[in-house]
């Protein structure tokens, strides 16, 4: 009998319990439906070498696979015999999972297959600020209505992801502080799943996002990184050793409120000085209007990416104020991207400009100010990536990808 040890094999072996078939075999499969995603297509000699699992193994859950039409058989290769050896993928039809973005008073919503890919959207309206007591009810009566207009029937969706700004525990399903919606110890996940009658995942949108990456998009070759998100708040995931980190509570990874001036401006959690009172939306329409001589009195909300867009074009016109506003917000965020690789040391840092072309405005002095404040030689193998994301449509994705995370990390799911 297989048994896969995960990490370090001497201490697996120490901590190791009896484990029954069961287990054992969920935990094979688990393995082999990973392979099978992150390789396809791929033959089955090709996932006797890369698991360490028997022939007769590997034959007997691929072909239960195969009849649950999670995987698929694809095609043929020459095998080393001369045989032609059928090449697995997962079946992109085998199931779906729906992620919703809760943003502002809306809801987008998307519809995924099992490659990530997105077979449906809707956006509607939904009382969602200020309202914390009809949330539920609110967000549960739209993804019925959302499901009830889906070409697939009800039972191919593997559950709901759903993603949202500040502070949550994914493990409790709680949204802790949301100043966006005004929202405070909100639970959502429990009564979200008494009302759908599916398993429910609840996470902080960039959290979310940071499954989509590993799962399917720019994170996927990195066992560290880093995703910096930059729009209305300042937002980040790390993902640690392929896993996302967030701490003891699950509300780690807040960059956006690590302070930069102690006796700065005051920012929307009741801090002062907090990294996103500079270098979110109204934090940098603030650094303009204290370089035009006039008070930095925007809230955050009170601008969105079309005022920064203003400015920006200001900037491409040569209005020296806006140029300086610019520059000086990668500067702070240098400095703050420096922060977070001395702590966390990434192989890569992910930054999503969200709807800002002035994210290229920022770039040359946020380099050279991450670079002049890096640790040692933490710099000289780090990867930077700068993506821009016009719509709340790949949020949505990013909500629906911790459903498709856990269901390819949960095999007993697959029952
Ligand atoms: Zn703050």
């Amino acid at each position: 009998m297989d048994i896969i040890f995960y990490g370090d094999k001497a201490t697996m072996h120490q901590r190791s319990q009896p484990m029954d078939r069961k287990m054992m075999r969920e935990i094979n499969q688990n393995t082999l439906l990973n392979l099978i995603r992150t390789h396809a297509p791929v033959a089955r000699t090709q996932l006797k070498k890369l698991s360490g699992l028997s022939m007769g193994t590997i034959v007997g859950i691929t072909t239960v696979l195969i009849e649950q039409q999670l995987v698929v058989e694809t095609g043929v290769a020459e095998s080393t015999g001369g045989r032609k050896a059928g090449l697995l993928e997962i079946h992109p039809e085998g199931g779906y999972v729906i992620g919703i973005d809760l943003w502002e008073n809306k809801i987008t919503a998307a519809l995924l297959n099992l490659h990530g890919n997105i077979i449906y959207k809707e956006i509607w309206s939904a009382p969602l600020r200020d309202n914390a007591s009809h949330a539920v009810e609110s967000i549960a009566s739209g993804v019925e209505a959302f499901i009830s207009h889906l070409p697939i029937p009800r039972e191919k969706i593997l559950g709901l992801g759903c993603g949202l700004s500040g502070s949550v525990n994914p493990h409790t399903g709680v949204s802790v502080d949301n100043w966006q919606l005004n929202w405070h110890n909100l639970e959502l996940s429990f009564p979200l799943m008494g009302s759908l009658n599916m398993p429910v995942f609840v996470d902080n949108e960039v959290n979310c996002f940071a499954s989509y990456e590993k799962l399917y998009g720019n994170g996927q070759k990195y066992h560290n990184f880093l995703l910096v998100s930059l729009g209305r708040g300042l937002g980040m995931a790390s993902v640690i050793r392929d896993e996302p980190f967030r701490g003891g509570q699950g509300l780690g990874a807040e960059f956006g409120h690590i302070p930069f001036d102690v006796n700065g401006r005051l920012c929307e959690c009741g801090n002062r000085g907090c990294f996103e009172a500079y270098i979110a939306d109204h934090g940098i329409y603030n650094t303009y209007l204290e370089l035009c001589n006039e008070p930095a009195s925007v809230k955050a909300g009170e601008v969105n990416a079309a005022t920064i867009h203003e400015v920006y074009e200001r900037a491409q016109s040569g209005d020296a104020r806006a140029c300086k506003t610019f520059e000086e917000t990668g500067v702070r965020l240098g400095i703050g991207l420096a922060v977070l690789v001395n702590l966390f040391n990434p192989e890569c840092i992910i930054i999503n400009g969200g709807e800002g072309h002035w994210v290229n405005l920022i770039q040359d002095s946020m380099k050279t100010a991450m670079q002049e404040h890096l640790f040692s030689q933490m710099g000289s193998n780090l990867e930077m990536i700068i993506e821009h994301n016009p719509t709340r449509l790949n949020w949505a994705r990013g909500a629906g990808c911790l459903v498709l995370r856990d269901f390819f990390s949960s095999p007993a799911q697959l029952s």
